[in-house]
């Protein structure tokens, strides 16, 4: 079966791999039908992203149909249309005992520890498969995995009707969030960057304020649209150099900062900033058994994941794929690699 494998930074090569066979652990053989790009799969080409080893098949935004059923499977049949769990864990560390799987002491991701889905066929175990909607197509429904993150960030946020939110950041992660944040009705949803027309989106799609970070200050516009005491709830998602400290600037006292970034570049930070407003600074990673939920919340008909799919390339030219993805386009909301 053909696959993509990123063999080290910068060198991406379509291998010919031995296709899988349903075992006792991974017993269910599904055929990938499509796998989105993410920003830390570019992370990973680029060799940017501290947690992939290499050589590696990435891709863990995956969608596909079973194909062959191995032994003891019960909740699928052939030909069920699923998305795939991208978290593995050990299952007794210490966070897989506190019910956190997605941070395990050894943690193995699809697609940046073990191998993922830029491939034509993936065997995996039955319990982290989950099946999508009838009416959701299979390129649209890579959308899922983005919004798991979202819903596991919000949680770990613990929102509340009388919180004032800010989001910054309004790329592929700053959307996806809004599209959660939103269905909390908080008193304020505001969302920063840099770019106008993402910010007219997102005005568009639920916010109630914008901030143009390019021409206001932050910190200042946010706490003038939160009555001067700056937003209860603040999560980074832009990852800048310094936004975690802005993100604490920003923050309201008793308020909470949620990272989700991977950058290892040191952001300036003082105690007293976090001590004299008590901010809880959670991070937020992966997702902990998010699929349902958002599956549900497509079935409830409270979001809608169908329009974000921007491009898509056949899996053979993932090479055209990544070289497009790289270069950062305005009109790129999430690229998918198709296998027909
Ligand atoms: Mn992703
Ligand atoms: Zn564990």
């Amino acid at each position: 079966m053909k696959a993509v494998q990123i063999v080290k930074p910068h060198e991406l090569r379509l291998i010919d791999q031995e296709k899988p066979v349903p075992d006792e652990k991974n017993n269910v053989l599904v055929r990938v039908r499509a796998t989105g790009i993410c920003g830390s799969d570019i992370g990973i080409y680029q060799g940017t992203n501290a947690a992939a080893t290499y050589p590696r098949v990435i891709g863990h935004e995956i969608v596909g149909q079973v194909d062959q059923l191995g032994p003891g499977v019960k909740s699928l049949k052939l030909g069920d249309r699923v998305i795939i769990d991208q978290v593995t864990s050990c299952g007794h560390c210490y966070a897989c005992r506190k019910g956190r799987p997605n941070v395990c002491q050894n943690l193995q991701v699809r697609g940046v520890h073990i191998d993922g889905g830029y491939r034509e066929f993936i065997a995996v175990p039955e319990s982290d498969c989950y099946v999508i909607p009838d009416d959701l197509s299979m390129e649209d429904a890579v959308m899922i995995e983005p919004t798991t993150i979202a819903v596991h960030a919000c949680g770990r946020a613990q929102i509340g009707f009388d919180d004032t939110v800010l989001v910054i950041g309004a790329g592929t992660l700053g959307a996806s969030l809004l599209r959660i944040l939103r269905l909390y009705s908080p008193r304020k949803l505001i969302m920063a960057d840099i770019v106008p027309e993402k910010l007219e989106a997102c005005l568009r799609d639920g916010a109630t304020d914008v901030i143009n970070s390019a021409r206001d200050a932050l910190v200042a516009a946010a706490r003038d649209l939160t009555d001067g005491y700056g937003p209860t709830v603040v999560f980074d998602a832009a990852f800048f150099p310094g936004s975690f400290l802005t993100a604490c600037q920003c923050a309201g006292n008793a308020g909470r900062v949620i990272t989700m970034g991977f950058s290892v570049a040191p952001d300036e930070m003082n105690q007293f900033l976090i001590t004299s407003k008590e901010l809880d600074v959670r991070g937020s990673r992966l997702q902990n058994h998010k699929f349902q939920t958002v599956i549900d919340l497509i079935r409830q008909g409270k979001i809608d994941l169908r329009g974000v799919v921007s491009h898509r390339y056949p899996l053979t030219e993932a090479q055209a794929a990544f070289d497009f993805a790289c270069t950062r386009d305005p009109s790129i909301r999430k690229i998918v690699l198709t296998m027909d």
